[in-house]
């Protein structure tokens, strides 16, 4: 068998792998009984332990070092052997005995942070998040980096970035947008986000939100959309990616929004080819562009004037409580800026202000100036710098994300790095379909899903981001179209200069 076959059977059978797993999770989070998790847990780790060890095997490494420089692979093949190999060297860095043993810490932490944040008692997480930031650090370490250690963890998120990149893109979005939040809240007049509100049946809000995903070229063919009480999206196969959802009785931006937001991570995979699946490469460029397909769904379309002319009778037909709402009103209503202090709530003028202050406390964890001892205060003066309010206890502050306790620094600025690339590329989508607004106001979702699948979703993970960018839009990322986009859409909404 020569090596190109070789490699590609090695990568379909880990696809097939990582496929029983997505199932397997999917189940666990949407539909497993609660007794079912002991040995569910069993049989997750066996199969997981496999797909590892196919992914850091010596045949792997042999193949992709025979194949880097063959000039004859498919576009798709190439990026693979570079995503794959990039992988494999991280995995390979890492030496097994340490993986266990972060296994174990990893699931202890996490024990120890939901108890913690249950107490509202940052006490109780501290030595556990020393111990989670240590091998970090160590971490860092062994993928190795040029400037910052930081570097070496954001890789495995959002390749090609650093901790200089990012500060070059926040400087000038915090310098705009910080002013701009206080100008919207001294002197615009906040639109009436009581129209969302009120007491709606559940089973009809899920009907909505399969109407809404429908509407945007989600595939129910090749999909699926189940309660759970995190909502995610997940591939299980090329032609199987299923969409989770959860509803709040009293408020209905919560399912509805939440439902357009994993449409748009579900019609990224389901827009990508088969042959990505099974070349190991069905994740996307990176988390971040990963994340701006789902905000760009959530935000620029369904947070907008056109989605609600459109999507305000289908509204009524479900809830006709809203026969009378005005598009204009219940745009208003989606588009409140209330600076709060829990992350996933947050506005989108709000929103980056939560991962900017993540981004430089963890950074700062990750090379030493910073203390685990000292998070919780510094946490609470970045909040009053940035978003104007103060946790009046941990819970609400320092302790309520997970990621932390799973070790997984450098996660975060891809979320803030998803709304930038988001707006970069409406910009450009905007550019080459000038009647977007008119489209999608009459119900028309074609043309945006065609743009997105013709120079977003069929590359997968095939470039990395900052490549990406520069062959869409013919430049890396540049905070200022969110900036304008931001300025714009508020200033309008909140009837400001
Ligand atoms: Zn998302």
């Amino acid at each position: 068998m020569d090596t190109r076959t070789a490699y590609r059977e090695h990568l379909a059978e880990m696809a097939r792998f990582a496929s029983a797993l997505a199932l397997l999770g999917w189940d666990q989070h949407a539909h497993m009984p609660k007794k079912g998790g002991v040995f569910r847990a069993q049989v997750t780790a066996m199969l997981a332990q496999m797909h590892f060890e196919r992914g850091v095997s010596d045949d792997l490494g042999r193949y992709l070092d025979e194949l880097k420089s063959d000039t004859s692979l498919s576009e798709a093949e190439a990026g693979s052997v570079r995503r794959i190999g990039k992988e494999y060297k991280r995995e390979k860095a890492i030496p097994p005995a340490l993986i266990a043993e972060v296994a174990a810490a990893r699931s202890e932490a996490q024990q120890a942070w939901a108890q913690a944040r249950q107490a509202s008692d940052f006490s109780m997480f501290k030595p556990h998040l020393e111990k989670m930031v240590d091998y970090g650090r160590r971490f860092a370490d062994y993928y190795t980096y040029d400037e910052h250690p930081y570097d070496g963890l954001l890789e495995g998120f959002e390749p090609g970035m650093t901790v200089n990149q990012l500060h070059e893109i926040i400087e000038p979005l915090r310098a705009q947008t910080v002013p701009f939040l206080k100008k919207l809240l001294d002197e615009g007049e906040a639109p009436d986000p009581s129209l969302l509100t009120g007491t709606f049946d559940v089973d009809v809000q899920r009907k909505l939100a399969h109407r809404a995903l429908e509407a945007v070229g989600y595939d129910f063919d090749a999909g699926a959309l189940d309660d759970v009480p995190h909502p995610f999206t997940t591939s299980i196969g090329p032609d199987d990616v299923r969409v989770t959802n959860r509803y709040a009785p009293d408020y209905l931006g919560s399912g509805l929004f939440a439902a357009l937001h994993e449409g748009g991570h579900a019609i990224y995979n389901q827009g990508m080819p088969t042959d990505l699946f099974l070349l190991g490469i069905p994740g996307g460029s990176s988390n971040g562009i990963h994340e701006s397909q789902s905000r760009m769904i959530e935000n620029q379309i369904g947070r907008s004037l056109p989605f609600w002319r459109f999507f305000q009778p289908i509204l009524a037909e479900y809830f006709p409580q809203f026969s009378d709402a005005s598009p204009d009103d219940l745009y208003r209503a989606s588009n409140h800026v209330s600076p709060s202090l829990i992350r996933v709530e947050a506005d989108e003028v709000t929103y980056n202000f939560h991962i900017m202050l993540r981004f430089e406390l963890e950074a700062g964890l990750i090379d030493g100036s910073i203390r685990v001892a000292d998070l919780p205060r510094l946490w609470n003066e970045a909040m009053e710098r940035y978003v104007g309010v103060v946790p009046e206890n941990d819970a609400v502050g320092v302790l309520q994300d997970v990621h932390w306790s799973m070790g997984a620094f450098g996660y975060f600025p891809s979320y803030m790095l998803g709304n930038l690339y988001a707006a970069q590329l409406f910009d450009t989508l905007r550019q080459g379909r000038p009647n977007l607004d008119e489209e999608i106001a009459s119900g028309d979702f074609t043309g945006l899903l065609g743009w997105l699948r013709e120079h977003v979703h069929q590359y997968g993970a095939i470039y990395e981001p900052t490549e990406l960018m520069t062959r869409v839009t013919g430049k890396p990322l540049d905070s200022s179209h969110f900036v304008n986009y931001i300025q714009d859409k508020f200033s309008a909404v909140y009837k400001v200069k």
